[in-house]
Order: structure tokens, then sequence, then C-alpha cells
């Protein structure tokens, strides 16, 4: 179990690096994703099973805004069992950013408390006035 995993050439006396069980060429260890060489002092970042370069592993690992789909570096806002940008997380009446405290509306939406019951009090008085 010499030989590289990449070439399949016997790596002997050459310089090798060992990853997922197996002896590499030292410029023979490539990312699964992007097939760039995984360089010695990024080796061995492996998500699921891939042998990642950091970029890939980290682009792997970042975590998805619910809101936008797109990855989330830096600060996020956990709420609802999800990931959001602070700005995408957003009250579904008024539309601007919700802190920790937020209210959830009968449709399973956020909300700020304020603006919720705002818009009780409004459906009241159009219930009300029918
Ligand atoms: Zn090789
Ligand atoms: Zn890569
Ligand atoms: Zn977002
Ligand atoms: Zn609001």
């Amino acid at each position: 179990m010499d030989e590289c995993g990449r070439c399949g050439v016997k790596v002997g006396e050459d310089a090798a690096l060992l990853a997922r069980g197996t002896l590499w060429h030292v410029n023979h260890l490539m990312c699964d994703l992007c097939s760039c060489r995984i360089h010695e002092n990024e080796r061995c970042a492996s998500h699921s099973g891939l042998l990642l370069c950091e970029h890939c592993h980290l682009r792997a690992t970042r975590p998805k805004c619910h809101g936008c789909s797109e990855h989330i570096v830096g600060h996020f806002t956990e709420a609802m069992g999800h990931l959001w940008h602070p700005s995408c997380f957003q009250c579904t009446i008024c539309h601007h950013t919700l802190l920790k405290t937020f209210v959830t509306l009968p449709n399973k939406q956020p909300a700020h408390q304020d603006c919720f019951w705002e818009l009780k009090l409004k459906l009241n008085v159009v219930q009300k006035s029918f």
C-alpha cells in the first residue's frame, strides 16, 4: 500500500503525504471538487469522505442562509431552526431586520412583536367594522 492514490506509481523514497489512509506524491494530492493541488499545510481538510482543499472545505462547511441561500461569512442569526444573514432575517410585516426577540405568526412567519400587535389590532378593527 505504498502506491500514490492518484498516479498509482510506488511512492518509495519520494516525499509523500498520507491522507484518507492513502499515500500521495506531494504534488499528486488534489482536491476532489476543484482539482487544485492540496498543499502540505492544508491537507486532510476532508469533509464527508471527500478530499478538499482549504477553499472548497470552507465553501462546503460554511452555513447557508435560509433567506437568500447564499453562504454566510461571519455573523449569522439562528432562528426558527435555520441560519440567516442578520440582514436576511426580516419581519414579514415591515420587512426590517429582526432581532432575537420576535413572534411567530400563525402562518409560521417571523415578525416584530410590535408589528404583530399592530396587525392584530388592524384585523380586529376590520372584523368589527363588518
Ligand atoms: Zn503520484
Ligand atoms: Zn478545491
Ligand atoms: Zn441571506
Ligand atoms: Zn416589523
